[in-house]
């Protein structure tokens, strides 16, 4: 078990990667806390989840108070994974388009900085124990959209946030390194969850999506979980700073 003695925060632990990252660290032998912005939509979880709660990765105070506590119920938080994460297409409708940028902004990249923010300085309290952080990025961190999925014209702040993403991980990873924390990205193609399910109903844009992928499929929430282990786990106890694509080859052509 690649995880025994371990503890884990999972964001966006309800749904997709987040909640395949729930059964996978699990089963590798963590103690699991799960949040999600929505309590009921954790609950089918509970049984594999030892903590859960309901909490908004946009709000400081109750990102802050939420690791407070999930950190005094385990003692250490060993393992932060920051899956929480929207689109512009989760975006309510009659938004312009700044303020649909700012709303993208908000939860991938400010979610993302306070919840580790929060997390590390928790972690710095445990001396030499440190932690690994992983971070959701895309391969949308690394290259633009085609823009028959942006619809062209309008800027798409899903990959600028990415790429914020990309860039935070690196500079946090300096910051944590002396402190044994570590600090990495991955970089996923489309993978069947429920982000993408608008996608995958329209057969051409679901043929032209697989065409983008030379494995010639879309990957597996559970084939991402997989690498996140990697990277959460002593397997990858010299990698900080740095993130791995999980793309079924997208990015290499
Ligand atoms: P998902 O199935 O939609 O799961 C994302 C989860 O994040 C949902 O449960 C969502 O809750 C939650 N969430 C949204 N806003 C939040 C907030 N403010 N605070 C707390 N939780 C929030 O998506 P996924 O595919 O697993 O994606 C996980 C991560 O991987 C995201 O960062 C995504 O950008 C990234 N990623 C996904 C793909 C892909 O193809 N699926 C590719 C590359 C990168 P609600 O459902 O209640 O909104």
């Amino acid at each position: 078990m690649r995880l025994a003695g371990k503890t884990a925060l999972i964001t966006g632990a309800a749904s997709g990667i987040g909640a395949a990252c729930v059964g996978l660290f699990k089963s590798e032998g963590a103690r699991v806390a799960g949040v999600d912005l929505s309590k009921s939509d954790l609950v089918a979880l509970d049984n594999s989840l030892e903590l859960s709660q309901s909490l908004d990765v946009t709000d400081k105070p109750a990102v802050d108070a939420a690791v407070e506590s999930i950190a005094e119920s385990f003692g250490h938080i060993d393992i932060l994974i920051n899956c929480a994460g929207i689109t512009a297409r989760h975006v309510p409708s009659g938004l312009s388009w700044d303020q649909a940028w700012q709303l993208v902004m908000d939860v991938n990249v400010k979610g993302t900085l306070l919840i580790t923010a929060a997390v590390m300085n928790s972690q710095r309290k445990g001396g030499t124990r440190g932690g690994s952080i992983v971070n959701m990025s895309s391969i949308y961190g690394q290259v633009a959209r085609p823009s028959f999925l942006t619809g062209g014209g309008k800027p798409d702040p899903y990959t600028h946030s990415k790429g914020t993403v990309l860039q935070m991980t690196r500079d946090l990873a300096m910051s944590g390194a002396p402190d044994n924390i570590r600090v990495n990205a991955l970089c996923p193609g489309f993978i069947e969850t429920p982000m993408i399910q608008g996608l995958r109903e329209n057969p051409e844009t679901l043929d032209a999506l697989i065409e983008l992928h030379p494995l010639g499929r879309l990957g597996k929430a559970d084939e991402v979980a997989r690498c996140a282990l990697f990277l959460a786990s002593d397997d990858s106890s010299f990698v900080t700073g740095t993130s791995l694509a999980v793309d079924g080859g997208y990015l290499a052509v």
